[in-house]
């Protein structure tokens, strides 16, 4: 599919995201699971720095975080638990709702939060995304749900927001372009990182992230043994069966303030990129493994 959108969450989605049998997200649970004590995942490089300055890219849909090669030129992986392999990580990107609504893609324990992180793999025996998209165990996508615990729940999201947008233009100002700061900022954490979204609010801008940034900011608090695995499929067109899900149970939380750069976002027609997940999809006979 060349023009998609969100508008209906995925239920007007041609193909394969149709009359997949493997589709993506799903509802995820305790009880309908097969509970397992799997191979620790193991992760290399996730703490170490980037070799050159990395760039953070609104494409319309999402914001899109590209992973390169590491200062030693080696790449971030991901293996262990029953991942059939090596997986290199390429990308990460969002899924959120709006002002007023939840948008992680994965429901667990009949639970959405707020937003929903995708770190995203090909298989290392595979040279490009584009080789691996073609096979079963071509990608392995790790889920990361965030929760936002001053948002909604505390009743006085308005005011919240009115003083966010005053933060965010003043912030803008100390980010003018061709400012020094442009380029030397390493956010130590998931909220300094989502600060710099506000560089790329206009359709397909960029920026540059410094080097210094790690992916593992967000592994730092995660419970790396709490989650499950299943297989699945993209959950953009054209929705292919090639994902080894990872999705870790216990959500990050992370402050309003920083997150909400994320729906400021524009897209092509220059509307703000709101709701941007996918409804949930039929389980099948799919066997899904809650890691204990
Ligand atoms: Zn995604």
């Amino acid at each position: 599919m060349i023009h998609w959108n969100h508008d209906q969450n995925g239920r007007d989605w041609e193909g394969l995201c149709k009359t997949g049998k493997s589709q993506s997200p799903i509802e995820l649970s305790k009880r309908s699971s097969e509970h397992k004590r799997l191979p620790n995942l193991n992760f290399q490089n996730y703490f170490e720095h980037f070799g050159k300055p990395s760039v953070l890219k609104n494409t319309g849909y999402s914001c899109s975080f590209k992973i390169g090669k590491t200062r030693f030129s080696e790449n971030l992986e991901v293996s262990g638990a029953d991942l059939k392999g090596t997986y290199i990580a390429e990308e990460l990107h969002f899924h959120w709702g709006s002002m007023v609504s939840k948008g992680a893609e994965h429901i667990i324990n009949g639970r959405r939060y707020d937003v929903e992180i995708h770190v995203v793999h090909r298989r290392s025996i595979y040279n490009t995304m584009q080789e691996a998209i073609l096979h079963p165990d071509g990608l392995a996508v790790l889920a990361i749900m965030i929760r936002i615990p001053d948002y909604r729940e505390s009743g006085n999201y308005t005011d919240a927001r009115h003083r966010d947008i005053h933060r965010n233009l003043t912030t803008l100002g100390d980010l003018a372009p061709h400012s020094h700061k442009r380029f030397l900022i390493a956010p130590p954490s998931i909220e300094e990182f989502l600060r710099l979204l506000i560089r790329i609010r206009e359709y397909h801008s960029t920026t540059l992230v410094h080097p210094a940034v790690t992916v593992g900011i967000i592994l730092k608090k995660l419970e790396i043994h709490n989650f499950y695995s299943y297989h699945g499929s993209l959950t953009t067109p054209d929705c292919q069966e090639s994902v080894h899900w990872i999705v870790f149970r216990e959500p990050l939380i992370v402050k309003l303030n920083p997150i909400f750069n994320i729906f400021l976002l524009r897209n092509v027609d220059r509307k703000n990129v709101l709701n941007n997940f996918r409804v949930s999809q039929p389980i099948y006979n799919r066997k899904i493994i809650y890691n204990i």
